[in-house]
């Protein structure tokens, strides 16, 4: 064995104890460490001929790259929607890093992590009040599980044609209809050959709501006289939280030939509070449904799932199986997720999961999303009452978007944002919303507490006062 090697399997108690008491000082000082950093590295460093040793390594890291570390897990990260790690999470991302092993199938690999991961698809279902008449696996974010599930649609599609699109290619022109898609939506179906221009724009809802406009829908539809179709809907847009009518569209798969998904990225976690889940009743009747952990499931990166409808799963296997090699064995009698999925080798990204799912049970999910929106509408309360700045849309659930107030403000809104984030105190990140530059501050991390809001309120005040805005 190299020798450095050696010495470090040699120390491994006295690196790990290192790496645990630095570990448990980050997260004593969360709160306090800046949610932004001017400070920069140049990204050319020599890679050295012997090496240094986990130590000596970690000294490099901590003396160089540590401090540039922001405090992006912590209460006051409000930009795009950003989560952070419970304590139970850690303790299940360390284990799967510690055990390591390639989660694929369930029989036949010498190990049980896909059957682990199975379980917690199961706890997660009945977290969010969902059938088992669900199949899902983890992927990386909510981009690659939006991804896994529309490329089954545009199977599904093909198959109504009676075409074999994963076998032959796309032939045919693919309808896909949306009102206000995630752009990873629209990413999907530039990667997926199908074209990220190539979608129907469904109307919204009247009256500042990014919601589908259901009559505008169905207008749609029967422009398509009776061809297939695929839906993107939406449970929690990124601006303003608003959710499709679920019940409605469920009524619409009645009468109309179509694949329903569902991004749920954030949204979805309305199911765990009795208080929220009226935005997704109706969800159970998707074909196809995107969730992230790595948001308000409050799990590290990378982690989300999807949920694919049992009955399409030969349309799945079709789509990602792995043909090419003998020793898989047949798909629909040996499950490896390799063929449900776009990856081969995997990390038991369950793990993680499973450790929160129970160490915090039904619970503590549903105090995490009721505290979230708590705060959201604290948040929005100040906004309200403030001169000085305005709601660009109300807040439904965990997102507040606004501006600052007037239109004569409008050219100051990135200032006072780069401004405020600069501080480090909070972070928010820029958005336009009905035409009009805006802000949007998101709240999924289960550390933000009422105190949380006051720090960002007195900031934004100062910044207000720093700029010169009126
Ligand atoms: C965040 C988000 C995505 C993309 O998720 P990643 O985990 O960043 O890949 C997709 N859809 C919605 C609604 C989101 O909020």
């Amino acid at each position: 064995m190299n020798p450095t090697l050696q010495q470090d399997l040699n120390d491994i108690e006295k690196i790990l104890e290192k790496v645990k008491r630095q570990g448990i000082d980050f997260l004593h000082s969360i709160d306090t460490i800046p949610t932004s950093s001017k400070n920069s590295i140049t990204t050319d460093r020599n890679l050295n001929d012997s090496g240094l040793g986990a130590l000596s390594t970690l000294e490099e890291f901590n003396k160089r790259l540590a401090p540039l570390m922001v405090s992006q897990a912590g209460p006051r990260y409000w930009g795009f929607v950003t989560g952070g790690a419970t304590p139970a999470s850690i303790v299940g991302d360390w284990l799967t890093t510690i055990y390591d092993p390639n989660a694929q199938a369930t029989k036949a690999q010498g190990g049980v992590s896909a059957l682990i991961e199975i379980e917690t698809i199961n706890l997660l279902l009945q977290l969010l009040d969902l059938p088992k008449s669900f199949l899902g696996g983890f992927v990386t974010g909510a981009t690659m599980s939006n991804f896994t599930c529309l490329a089954v649609a545009r199977q599904w599609f093909g198959n109504q044609l009676g075409k074999d699109f994963a076998k032959n290619g796309i032939s045919e022109p693919i309808h896909i209809l949306t009102a206000t898609p995630h752009s990873s939506s629209v990413k999907c179906l530039a990667m997926l050959g199908i074209g990220s221009q190539n979608f129907i724009k469904i109307k919204t809802n009247e009256g500042n709501r990014e919601a589908i406009d259901i009559a505008d829908l169905e207008k749609n539809i029967e422009s398509l006289n009776g061809k297939p179709f695929i839906l993107i809907s939406s449970a929690g847009t990124v601006n303003t939280a608003d959710f499709d009518d679920f019940n409605a569209i469920t009524k619409l798969k009645e009468k109309y030939n179509f694949w329903w998904h569902i991004d749920a990225a954030f949204g979805g976690f309305a199911a765990c509070s009795p208080k929220y889940n009226h935005l997704v009743d109706g969800w159970k009747n998707a074909d196809s449904i995107t969730i992230d952990c790595h948001k308000w499931l409050n799990v590290p990166y990378e982690s989300a799932f999807y949920l694919v409808k049992e009955q399409h799963k030969n349309l799945q296997i079709e789509t990602f199986q792995n043909s090419n090699a003998p020793y898989l064995g047949n798909p629909l009698e040996n499950f490896s997720y390799l063929n449900f999925l776009p990856e081969n080798s995997r990390r038991l990204k369950a793990l993680p999961v499973w450790f929160s799912l129970l160490a915090y049970g039904k619970q503590g999910f549903q105090d995490i999303i009721e505290n979230s929106v708590a705060m959201a509408l604290q948040f929005d309360d100040f906004i309200t009452q403030n001169e000085d700045f305005e709601l660009l849309a109300p807040t439904r659930l965990n997102n507040v978007c606004f501006t600052l107030v007037g239109d004569h403000n409008q050219d100051k809104v990135n200032l006072f944002l780069t401004h405020l984030n600069d501080k480090g105190k909070v972070f928010m990140t820029p958005t336009v919303y009905e035409n009009r530059k805006g802000i949007r501050a998101s709240f999924v991390n289960w550390r933000t507490n009422e105190n949380d809001i006051h720090i960002a309120i007195e900031e934004m005040k100062a910044s207000v006062l720093e700029l010169g805005i009126e």
